[in-house]
């Protein structure tokens, strides 16, 4: 994924823009409901049904094996 600069997105900020143009690996926290703070929305898609949910980047990863090991580490499912 690219992780966003900002919850704008690219549409109205540059640096979102420029962050879309970089894909890397992140853990991140999904909430399915909506709160009470701005955050970035992702599409996932679960059992076949789309959604849109908002997301916190928790850590970006420098490569697949960083997440591989990370995901071992802390008994973490690998999702797409
Ligand atoms: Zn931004």
């Amino acid at each position: 994924m690219s992780t966003p600069h900002c919850a704008r997105g690219p549409t109205l900020c540059s640096k979102c823009r420029e962050a879309a143009k970089v894909e890397n690996y992140a853990l991140v926290r999904i909430y399915r409901e909506p709160g009470m703070v701005t955050r970035p929305v992702m599409e996932i898609i679960e059992n076949g049904k789309k959604s849109h949910c908002e997301f916190d980047v928790i850590k970006v990863f420098k490569d697949n094996i960083e997440v591989k090991d990370y995901a071992k580490k802390n008994s973490i499912k690998i999702v797409s």
